[in-house]
C-alpha cells in the first residue's frame, strides 16, 4: 500500500521548514516533507541571510514586518537559536531613489516596523569610516540584522518533527502525480506517497518539479557570488548591514573582521544557469566590480584580504517578487517559490501564512492574492516602484 500524508511538502529549505512547522501548529493532519538531499542544502545553506526588515514592494511589508517579530523571538517561540544579530540596516539612496526610500519608509512604519530617516550628519557619527558621495538620504531600521540560515531551518525542522512531522531527509519527489484538476501526491523512487494536499517548496528545483504536473511557473535560477572581505586591523568596517542603492551593492558585517559583499544589480552576479549545473566559484571580474563599488564608501578598506567567497542559486521570477499560493485548475497543489533573493528574511511570515492559507483563512488569502501564481497569466505582474529603479528592474 502506498504511503499517505494530508500535506505533502517537497523540499526543505527554510521555505518548507517553516510552512511544515507553521501547519503543525494548526494541526492539519499528517504532515510529510520531503528532502532530496539535507535540509538547508539549497540556497538556505549559501544565504547572507540578512533581515532588512524594509521593503520597497508595498504588497510585502506585512511579510517583513512579522518575518522581523519571529527572528527577534526565535528562542523563545521555537526554543531554539536561530544565531540572530542585531546589526541596524542601513539604506543609502541618492536622487532617483530618494522618494522610493521616503515612500517605502512610511509603509514600513505604518505596520509597524521601526525605520527611521537618517540625516548625513547622523549617518557619519553611526559609520564614521564611511565616505557619502552622491548620497542625497539615508534610512535606518535599527532592529534589523542576520541569522544563521541553517540554524534557522534546523530549529523550525525540529520544532516542527516535536509535533509529528515526518521529514524525510534524502528522498526526492521525482514527479507529482495530476490527473485533470487534482495532483494525488508524488512518485518516488522508492514508492509512490499519496496526498490530499502538495506544497512545492523546491527552491530552484521548482519550475522542474511542477513541468512534470503539465504546469509552466516562468522562474530562471541564477547564480550569484559572496565576496567575503577580512579588514586591516586598524580599519574601521560597517558597523551596520548596508544597501548602497547608488552603487548598487550590500554589505554585512560577519564578525568582527569579517564583512560579506555582494551585488544588487540584476546585471551583475545573477547569472542565469540551470539549477543542477552547480553555483560554482567567486570569479575575479565579480570580486573587482564588487570591491571597486565598496571602497567609494570605505577606502581604507581597499587594503583588507579577500579571504574566501562562495555562491548559491538564487531562484528569480519575472517580476523579482515571490510566488506564492495555487493553482484554480488544480487548487489542491501550492506552490511557495521564486524568492529572487529575498527569502530568507521574509521565511516566518512565507510559512505562516502558506499555512493559514491552507487552512482557509480569508485575511492570509487576501495577504497573499498579490502573489498568486497565475499573475504572471493575467498581467498583474507587482511593480515595484523605485526598487525597480535602484535595482535596474522593471524599467
Ligand atoms: C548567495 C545567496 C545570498 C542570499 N542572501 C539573502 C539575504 O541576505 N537575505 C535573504 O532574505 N535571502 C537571501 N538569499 C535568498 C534565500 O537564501 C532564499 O530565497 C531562500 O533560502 C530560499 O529557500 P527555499 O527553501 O525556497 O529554497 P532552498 O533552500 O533551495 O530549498 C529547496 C530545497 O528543495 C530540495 N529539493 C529540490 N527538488 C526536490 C525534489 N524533487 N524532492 C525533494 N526535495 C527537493 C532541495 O534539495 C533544497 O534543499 C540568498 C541566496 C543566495 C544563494
Amino acid at each position: 500500500m502506498n504511503e499517505m500524508a494530508d500535506i505533502l511538502i517537497i523540499g526543505g529549505g527554510v521555505i518548507g521548514v517553516s510552512i511544515a512547522y507553521h501547519l503543525a501548529q494548526r494541526g492539519l493532519g499528517r504532515i510529510v516533507l520531503l528532502e532530496r538531499d539535507s535540509l538547508a542544502c539549497g540556497s538556505t545553506g549559501r544565504s547572507v541571510a540578512t533581515i532588512d526588515l524594509l521593503t520597497f514592494q508595498p504588497h510585502a511589508v506585512e511579510l517583513y514586518a512579522k518575518s522581523g517579530e519571529f527572528f527577534d523571538q526565535c528562542d523563545k517561540i521555537l526554543g531554539a537559536e536561530c544565531g540572530f544579530v542585531e546589526t541596524g540596516s542601513i539604506v543609502l539612496a541618492g536622487p532617483p531613489q530618494e522618494s522610493g526610500l521616503l515612500a517605502a519608509m512610511q509603509k514600513v512604519q505604518a505596520a509597524g516596523v521601526e525605520v527611521q530617516s537618517l540625516s548625513i550628519e547622523a549617518l557619519r557619527k553611526l559609520e564614521p569610516a564611511v565616505t557619502l558621495d552622491g548620497v542625497v538620504s539615508a534610512s535606518i531600521a535599527p532592529r534589523a540584522g542576520y541569522a544563521d540560515p541553517v540554524l534557522t531551518t534546523q530549529a523550525l525542522a525540529n520544532a516542527a518533527r516535536r509535533m509529528g512531522v515526518d521529514i524525510q531527509q534524502g528522498r526526492a519527489a521525482t514527479r507529482l502525480r495530476r490527473a485533470g484538476k487534482q495532483v494525488f501526491g508524488v512518485e518516488t523512487a522508492t514508492g509512490d506517497i499519496e496526498a490530499l494536499i502538495v506544497i512545492v517548496a523546491a527552491g530552484a528545483w521548482s519550475g522542474n518539479l511542477l513541468r512534470t504536473a503539465a504546469i509552466e511557473l516562468d522562474l530562471q535560477p541564477v547564480r550569484h557570488p559572496v565576496v567575503a572581505l577580512r579588514r586591516p586591523p586598524h580599519a574601521a568596517s560597517p558597523r551596520h548591514s548596508l544597501l548602497d542603492l547608488t552603487t548598487g551593492i550590500y554589505a554585512r558585517p560577519e564578525s568582527d573582521r569579517l564583512i560579506l559583499l555582494g551585488s544588487i544589480n540584476p546585471d551583475v552576479g545573477y547569472d542565469p544557469i540551470t539549477p543542477d549545473d552547480g553555483a560554482g566559484y567567486v570569479h575575479d571580474e565579480y570580486v573587482l566590480w564588487v570591491m571597486e563599488r565598496f571602497v567609494q564608501r570605505f577606502p581604507a578598506l581597499e587594503a583588507g584580504e579577500l579571504t574566501r567567497g562562495w555562491a548559491g542559486i538564487m531562484t528569480i521570477s519575472p517580476d523579482w517578487q515571490p510566488v506564492l499560493g495555487k493553482w484554480p485548475d488544480c487548487p489542491n497543489l501550492y506552490c511557495a517559490t521564486g524568492f529572487s533573493g529575498k527569502g530568507f528574511q521574509i521565511s516566518p511570515a512565507v510559512g505562516e501564512l502558506m499555512a493559514r492559507l491552507i487552512a482557509g483563512d480569508p485575511k492570509a488569502s487576501k495577504l497573499l492574492a498579490p502573489f498568486a501564481p497565475t499573475r504572471f497569466d493575467n498581467g498583474r505582474l507587482l511593480r515595484t516602484e523605485n526598487e525597480g529603479q535602484a535595482y535596474g528592474l522593471l524599467a
